[in-house]
C-alpha cells in the first residue's frame, strides 16, 4: 500500500495537469503518460483498463467510449475487438464482469437406482435433522429429551419434544389428538379445545411436518402448553443492490396447447425488446438482466388424459423447437434461469432435474440460459461488492395439496392467496412436508425439499396467476401464465390471469405486475 502522503503527491501532479486519477492507478502505481490526451477534456481510467502497459499505444479514449457503449448496451463489438487486440499483444483488457448467476443447489444425479423402503425411512431421518436443528434453536425447545424418554417417564413433568404429525383427529369432546413420532418411538398429544389459540395453530397442522411441543406429560401422552413450527427468522435483511436493474418472473408458457397465448407472449417480447410502451417503460425493459422461468414450458404429451384435443401441437420436440423460438427472442444480454415443470417431458417425481437434452435441446441451445432443477437455488447480482440474492425456484407441484388441506388457506381464497401457501410452506421449512403432497423421489443423502437456507426471493409458479408478496423480508413471487381458462380449470374452478408478468427492482425491492393483455 502507498501511503497517504505519497498518495497526495500523485493525485495532486496528476490534477496539476488537469487529470483526477482514479484509486485503481495509485494503488497499482500505474504511471500513465498523458501527453497524448491533451486534447481530450476527460477519461476515466478503472481498474479493468490499468493493465494495459504500454499505454502510449493505446487509444484510450476510443477504449473508454467502447466500454461506455458496452455498457449501456449499445455496441459489445468495439470492446471486444479491444480486447481480442490486446490478447495479441499479451495484455489483458477485462471486459465489464456480465450479469452474474451462480447455481447453488441444482438436483444432478441422473440415474435413478430402485428404492427400497429403507431408502424412505433414510430419507425421512435426513429431513429431521435438519429440521429439528432448525427447531432447536429456540430457548423452549432446547432441552427436548426423546419420545421413548417421555413414555419411559412415571412421574408428572414439563417436557418438551420435537416430532412428525403422524395423525391428527378429533377426540369425541372436540379436542384434537395428535400422534408424534421420532426416531424412538411415538406419543399421544392432546391439544385441548378450550385453548383457542393454540387450537387453532393446531388446526393448521399437516400431516408429516415436523414441529416442536412443549406441555405435560402423563401417561403415555403429553398435553400441550405450546406448539412450535421451525420457521424463519424475523430479522432477516432486506438485501438491496447498489445498481437500478430488474428481474422479472415468468412460468406456464405451456407452448404447444391451444388455449397458448401468442399474442399476448409476441407482445411481451417486443416490450424486453424496447420496441413497445412508453419511453418509462422502455427504459426499464432496458434494464432488465435477469428472467427466471419457473416451469411448465410447454403443455407436453400425455400429462393428463385426453390432452391431444387440447393440443395444438402434439409432438413434445416440435414443442420445445417452438418455445425456443419465443425464448430465443429475448435479448441475449438478459440470463434467464429456467426451471421444468409438471407439464415438462421428465419425471414428475421431484426433485425433477434439469431439461432432458433428448426432449428439449432446442431450449437448452439457448446461450443465455442457465438450466437447474426443480426445486434449485440459484445466487445472482453478486459482485465483490455484495453478496447477491439467494432464489429458490420451485414449479409449486405441491401447493395444490395445501389448498385443498389446510382450512385458513383455503377459506382465505385458496388459489388467489398463492402467498399464503408459499408463507405456510416457508414457516415449515419444506416445499412439500406432507408425504402425499407431490410425488417424490426418497433420496438418502439429503432432501432436496428442505428449506435450509432462507432465500432472498421464493419463485415459483404452477397457480397460473401471479403472485407479488413478501413474509419476513423474504419476496414472494410467481409468475402467471400463457395460457387462457382450459376446460380444466373450469372443472377446477380456476380462474387463471395469464399474461402479467411481476418484475422486481432489486435496488429498491419494489414489484410490480406489468400486463401484456
Ligand atoms: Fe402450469
Ligand atoms: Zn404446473
Amino acid at each position: 500500500m502507498i501511503d497517504a502522503d505519497k498518495r497526495k503527491g500523485i493525485v495532486l501532479n496528476y490534477l496539476d495537469k488537469g487529470y483526477l486519477v482514479s484509486k485503481e492507478c495509485i494503488d497499482t502505481n500505474l504511471c500513465v503518460d498523458v501527453r497524448h490526451l491533451e486534447e481530450s477534456d476527460c477519461l476515466i481510467i478503472l481498474s479493468d483498463t490499468i493493465n494495459i502497459k504500454n499505454a502510449k499505444d493505446c487509444n484510450w479514449l476510443e477504449l473508454d467510449r467502447a466500454r461506455v457503449m458496452y455498457e449501456k448496451r449499445q455496441n459489445s463489438k468495439i470492446i471486444q475487438k479491444f480486447s481480442a487486440f490486446a490478447d495479441k499483444e499479451e495484455i489483458k483488457i477485462v471486459i465489464p464482469e456480465e450479469n452474474s448467476v451462480k447455481i447453488t443447489y441444482s438436483y444432478d444425479k441422473d440415474t435413478v437406482k430402485k428404492r427400497e423402503v429403507a431408502d424412505f425411512v433414510t430419507y425421512f431421518n435426513k429431513r429431521y435433522s435438519v429440521i429439528e436443528k432448525i427447531l432447536r434453536q429456540r430457548k423452549e425447545l432446547e432441552n427436548s429429551v426423546s419420545i421413548s424418554r417421555i413414555l419411559a417417564r412415571r412421574e408428572k413433568n414439563n417436557v418438551s419434544i420435537i416430532g412428525f404429525v403422524m395423525n391428527k383427529r378429533e377426540t369425541r369432546n372436540g379436542h384434537l389428538m395428535l400422534t408424534l413420532e421420532d426416531k424412538t418411538g411415538i406419543i399421544k398429544v392432546l391439544i385441548n379445545k378450550d385453548r383457542f389459540e393454540l387450537f387453532k395453530q393446531a388446526k393448521e397442522l399437516v400431516l408429516d411436518e415436523i414441529i416442536g411441543i412443549t406441555g405435560t406429560n402423563g401417561d403415555k401422552i403429553v398435553f400441550a402448553n405450546n406448539i412450535f413450527i421451525p420457521d424463519i427468522p424475523t430479522n432477516k435483511e432486506l438485501k438491496k443492490s447498489s445498481d437500478e436493474v430488474y428481474a422479472l418472473f415468468l412460468s406456464d408458457l405451456h407452448v404447444g396447447s391451444n388455449k397458448f397465448l401468442p399474442d399476448e407472449f409476441n407482445k411481451f417480447l417486443k416490450w424486453i425488446n424496447m420496441e413497445l410502451g412508453d419511453e418509462k417503460q422502455k427504459k426499464i425493459a432496458s434494464k432488465v438482466k435477469y428472467i427466471f422461468i419457473a416451469g411448465d414450458l410447454v403443455d407436453g404429451v400425455g400429462i393428463y388424459p385426453g390432452q391431444e384435443e387440447n393440443l395444438v401441437i402434439t409432438d413434445i420436440y416440435e414443442q420445445y423447437k417452438e418455445c425456443a423460438n419465443y425464448l430465443k427472442q429475448i435479448p441475449s444480454h438478459i440470463k434467464m434461469i429456467i426451471c421444468p415443470g409438471n407439464h415438462d417431458a421428465m419425471r414428475i417425481a421431484e426433485p425433477q432435474p434439469k431439461f432432458y437434452e433428448d426432449f428439449s435441446k432446442p431450449i437448452l441451445d439457448l446461450p443465455n440460459a442457465t438450466f437447474v432443477s426443480n426445486p434449485a437455488h440459484v445466487n445472482i447480482h453478486a459482485d465483490e461488492n455484495f453478496s447477491g440474492f439467494d432464489v429458490m425456484m420451485y414449479h409449486g407441484a405441491s401447493f395444490d395439496y395445501y389448498v385443498s388441506n389446510v382450512d385458513s388457506i383455503r377459506n382465505q381464497g385458496g388459489y388467489d392467496k398463492g402467498e399464503l401457501i408459499m408463507k405456510f410452506l416457508l414457516q415449515r421449512r419444506h416445499l412439500a412436508p406432507s408425504h402425499s403432497s407431490t410425488p417424490y423421489l426418497p433420496e438418502t443423502d439429503h432432501d432436496p425439499l428442505v428449506i435450509s437456507k432462507v432465500p432472498d426471493f421464493f419463485v415459483t409458479g404452477h397457480i397460473h396467476k401471479s403472485v407479488v408478496s413478501s413474509y419476513r423480508n423474504v419476496s414472494l413471487i410467481c409468475g402467471s401464465c400463457w395460457q387462457s381458462k382450459t376446460s380444466f380449470d373450469e372443472k377446477m374452478g380456476h380462474e387463471p390471469e395469464p399474461a402479467r408478468v411481476p418484475i422486481m427492482n432489486l435496488q429498491t425491492r419494489q414489484i410490480k405486475i406489468l400486463r401484456f393483455q
